[in-house]
């Protein structure tokens, strides 16, 4: 019997996560055994070289020796106390001085970071609604979890089942990229509203960028209704430069919330903000939120080293971004030599190829038009070549700094060919 036959029968669908299924595009997953810089290998022995790095963690190629040797003595140090200890201050330390901010909490991925963040903002504002975009992520919990028909919609049907309608009540969407749409949904509900949440460089719906514009009005906006902006930096946090994307705006957002690369490959998330609205948090206020494993030793050893290797070593930025500039030409010429409709969009080392007609993509809506089967197609073509993309096309490219130019040219190099065939 196959591993994914075995998975099935006790994991649904097989998995612990839905992508991992490989649904989107229409193949049975690979199972997975071990990686070394950006080559990962199957339970077959096959090899493949690695362009999701879990999803961005591994910003520094997978098991970097140095980091993998005091990894060792960490877990002999010990794993958990559930008690509090001296790197959960240094963490702490680090974080609030590398993002500018007063104060953090850890917790335990970036779902529990944006739950609490939300939870927060509503204790501290006293309100009950959120603002979110349609095409963002932010994790699974409830609120969170909404479905939008389009972006003027002010109430939305859930995305799951069992979430009910009365948590999906206060969730209000908005269209990316759309000022207007946020205006007119505070202008109705503006002093109900505890905050607005988004992600500063969209990466869930593949790769989409904010205008100036919309980033600047919107700190006005909320600031205007005493409504908190959210960042959620789960991706862009220390990923397209050392710490916050924020700077970039020159804005600066109420909270944060952060997970993916601060974790160093374990599971980490964090919020963190103004000193006024963190001290909501128990023990010292009212907003309850608690984690048995969250600052957990293990975890922010290796957290700590991967951000202090990044501060370190800002080279690494360059590199990732040169290296992405690279393949966005690289695709754009291809597809014009192959004819095939796409569009590339990058913000820095983060970059989506995107295939259909578009004028531009600044919204889910434009995403939308996007032609999934002819990326289905497009990757197994690349599979075959021994590239691991995303296996779908709503995701952003992540490159590690153990990724190389001439690697990335012989992406281009099968790039062309696969296209050729599409
Ligand atoms: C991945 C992601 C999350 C959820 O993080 P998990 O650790 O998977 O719970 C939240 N927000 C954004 C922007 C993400 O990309």
């Amino acid at each position: 019997m196959s591993l994914y036959d075995r998975a099935k029968k006790v994991i649904p669908g097989g998995v612990n996560s839905p992508v991992r299924a490989f649904g989107s595009v229409h193949m049975e997953p690979p199972f997975f055994q071990e990686a070394k810089g950006i080559v990962l290998k199957d339970t077959t022995g096959k090899e493949y070289i690695d362009f999701i790095t879990s999803w961005g963690p591994m910003i520094l190629g997978h098991g970097q020796e140095d980091l993998m040797e005091k990894a060792k003595r960490y877990l002999e140090e010990g794993i958990t106390f559930g008690l509090p200890t001296e790197i959960e201050v240094e963490m702490a330390e680090l974080f609030t001085r590398t993002t500018h901010t007063d104060m953090v909490r850890m917790v335990n991925s970036g779902t529990e970071a944006t739950m609490s963040a939300i939870r927060l903002a509503r204790g501290y504002t006293g309100r009950n609604k959120i603002i979110k975009f349609e095409g963002c992520y932010h994790g699974h919990s409830d609120s969170l979890l909404v479905k939008s028909g389009s972006g003027t919609l002010t109430y939305n049907a859930p995305t799951s089942l069992g979430v009910p309608e009365d948590t999906i009540r206060h969730t209000i969407v908005c269209e990316y990229n759309n000022i207007e749409d946020v205006k007119a949904q505070i202008e109705k509900y503006g002093s109900d509203i505890a905050c607005v949440i988004l992600e500063p460089i969209a990466g869930n719906m593949g790769v989409v960028v904010p205008t100036d514009k919309f980033m600047k009005e919107l700190r006005k906006v909320t600031e205007e209704h005493g409504i908190l902006l959210i960042f959620d930096e789960v991706i862009t946090g220390f990923r397209t430069t050392f710490g916050s994307v924020s700077k970039d705006f020159g804005i600066t957002p109420d909270l944060f919330c952060f997970g993916k690369i601060i974790g160093g490959g374990l599971p980490v998330g964090a919020f963190a903000g103004k000193r006024e609205i963190m001290e909501y948090l128990s023990p010292l206020g009212g907003v309850y939120q608690a984690g048995t494993l969250s600052g957990n030793p293990l975890a922010m050893k290796m957290g700590r080293d991967v951000l202090l290797t990044l501060e370190k070593h800002q080279e690494i930025y360059t590199h990732l971004e040169e290296m992405a500039m690279t393949l966005e030409k690289g695709f754009i010429e291809n597809l014009k030599l192959t004819g095939i409709p796409g569009k590339v969009n990058r913000y820095k080392s983060m970059l989506s190829l995107f295939f259909g007609e578009f004028e531009e993509i600044k919204s889910y809506e434009d995403v939308k038009a996007a032609d999934t089967e002819m990326y289905a197609k497009y990757f197994k073509g690349m599979l075959e070549e021994g590239f691991l993309f995303a296996p779908a096309q709503f995701e952003a490219i992540f490159l590690s700094n153990a990724h190389t130019n001439e690697v990335i040219e012989k992406v281009l190099d099968s790039n062309l060919k696969v296209l050729r065939k599409l």
